[in-house]
């Protein structure tokens, strides 16, 4: 595949390019400079503007909202398109449509491309979530936020260090902190054995924290009165979420979860999971 498109000559606007026998009545019709074509190279613009009013004129019987039309009574556009059905939006549609009906490039000929008729298909379909991606993701952007903060450690001066407090409880929580990966197959172990002993707990869990995951405009407003961690809503905050633009006047963070959840939370891709603003650290607030 990748090899056959390597050597597929350009198909550029100048190309000199030879269309198959069907095509040679659109260029008569739609096309001015080749009122009386019987085959042989034409530019490639041309056979695209002859083929696009062909196709408008076509498109033009049908309500603008329509994505997807017969060919049923179009057996000309049927026989080129090679499909049943022509969705008039799909722009790509159209080069590919060109392609399989090219003999050959500047002389250079060409084998052409059949469409797979699920092409149209594929175009809409969103892609499947991959969830290992999304976690390597997340582990990436944290170590480059470690890497960053800790040159940022080590130019920043210090008036006093002795007087600073020790970011972090130990060294252990240190590690726990930048490393997502760890956190997630530990996560992992966790619910397998919670599974076990108590399936029906676990899946009011499940749901609990699906719903505190999505942003809705109702959620955003905090409650302050509480002091519940807002994804587990059971243990206290002790976790603050640092928004970006620290240089800005109004640096912020929200004191929203507990150590579990903050460090469970993909804060360095998600962002800060009360309000999304970008997220550059967690911080353990003491009182
Ligand atoms: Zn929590
Ligand atoms: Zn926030």
């Amino acid at each position: 595949m990748a090899g056959e498109t390597n050597e597929a000559p350009q198909l550029r606007a100048g190309s000199m390019v030879t269309p198959v026998e069907d095509f040679r009545e659109i260029i008569r019709m739609y096309s001015e400079e080749y009122q009386h074509y019987n085959g042989g190279p034409v530019k490639c613009i041309h056979m695209h503007n002859s083929f696009a009013k062909y196709v408008s004129n076509i498109v033009k019987k049908f309500d603008s909202s329509v994505t997807a039309i017969s060919l049923e009574n179009e057996p000309l556009l049927r026989k080129i398109c090679r499909v049943d059905t022509l969705d008039p939006r799909n722009m790509k549609l159209k080069w590919a449509i060109l392609k399989q009906n090219i003999l050959a490039v500047d002389g250079k000929p060409i084998r052409p491309r059949v469409m797979d008729p699920q092409f149209y298909v594929n175009q809409y379909e969103p892609r499947s979530v991959n969830y290992d991606n999304v976690d390597k993701e997340e582990a990436l952007a944290r170590r480059r936020l470690q890497e960053s903060w800790k040159h940022f450690d080590q130019t920043s001066k210090r008036p006093c260090p002795s007087d600073i407090p020790s970011t972090s409880q130990n060294s252990e929580n240190k590690v726990k902190k930048w490393d997502f990966q760890e956190i997630k197959k530990e996560q992992e172990k966790q619910d397998s054995e919670e599974e076990n002993q108590k399936p029906e707990a676990n899946i009011i869990q499940e749901s609990k924290n699906n719903e505190d995951n999505e942003p809705s405009s109702k959620k955003l407003k905090l409650d302050t009165e509480s002091d519940v961690c807002i994804l587990c809503r059971e243990n206290d905050r002790t976790h603050a979420f640092l928004h970006g633009s620290l240089e800005s006047d109004d640096a912020s963070a929200h004191l929203v979860a507990c150590e579990e959840c903050a460090l469970k939370w993909q804060w360095a891709t998600k962002g800060c999971p009360f309000c999304r603003k970008p997220c550059v650290n967690i911080l353990r607030i003491m009182k």
